[in-house]
């Protein structure tokens, strides 16, 4: 499909059921390094974002209005780290796409928009274990695919890929930033639950795309 606001909403309505698929998962990830909420808190942001959505009198008819909606209500319902990063995230993607429908180059505006959002939120490097180590890849892969002329699908897949082979990769990672950095060494051997929930969020964007 085109990336217009019925992607965006699609893109909503997958993030939510990916974060219920993956709530215990991203909960147990959470309890090794952190305290055990991620999967709760988000799946609490999402269900809530959804029934927003829903229950507008008016419906969204651009994209960065869908994504302002996600903002404000994840800022308003998840708390603890998350909420603030991604809320800031999505804030920051929803000014770069006033358009109404999404080329190669605006995906790779929103997905650049996003990173800066969480980086000016949460000042985190990549290396550090965060959401950073999935976000910053997926925004250098989506840049690439860009400028080798990929189709906006092909854009979200890449920055996918990109973003879980970015998840996986925090394992061996010790965390420097965040609730994990206080166990220090023993933040080793354990995925960032933050970048496992980025890379399924962004999965959830490509697969809207691609139905
Ligand atoms: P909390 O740690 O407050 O319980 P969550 O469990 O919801 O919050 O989210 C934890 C995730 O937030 C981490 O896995 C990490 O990816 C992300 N995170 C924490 N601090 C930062 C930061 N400063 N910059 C980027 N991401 C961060
Ligand atoms: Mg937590
Ligand atoms: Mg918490």
């Amino acid at each position: 499909m085109t990336l217009d606001v019925t992607w965006a909403l699609q893109w909503v309505r997958r993030s939510a059921e990916v974060v219920a698929e993956h709530r215990v998962e991203l909960i147990e990830l959470d309890r090794q390094i952190g305290d055990g909420d991620h999967g709760e808190n988000l799946h609490r942001g999402f269900t809530a974002v959804v029934s927003r959505l829903d229950g507008l009198e008016t419906p969204p008819t651009e994209v960065g209005e869908v994504l302002k909606v996600v903002a404000t209500t994840l800022m308003s319902t998840v708390g603890g780290a998350a909420g603030p990063l991604y809320g800031t995230a999505y804030l920051r993607a929803a000014k770069v796409t006033g358009l109404t429908e999404l080329g190669s180059d605006a995906v790779v505006a929103l997905l650049e928009a996003g990173l800066e959002g969480v980086v000016a939120r949460g000042k985190a490097t990549t290396g550090e274990k965060t959401m950073v180590d999935a976000w910053s890849p997926a925004v250098a892969a989506a840049q690439e695919a860009a400028a080798r002329g990929d189709s906006p699908l092909e854009v979200l897949d890449a920055a996918a890929v990109a973003a879980e082979a970015g998840a996986v990769a925090t394992d061996p990672m010790v965390a420097t930033k965040g609730r994990a950095s206080y166990l220090g060494e023993r933040s080793a051997g354990h995925r960032d639950p933050g970048a496992a929930s980025s890379a399924l969020l962004l999965r959830a964007a490509h697969e809207a795309a691609a139905e």
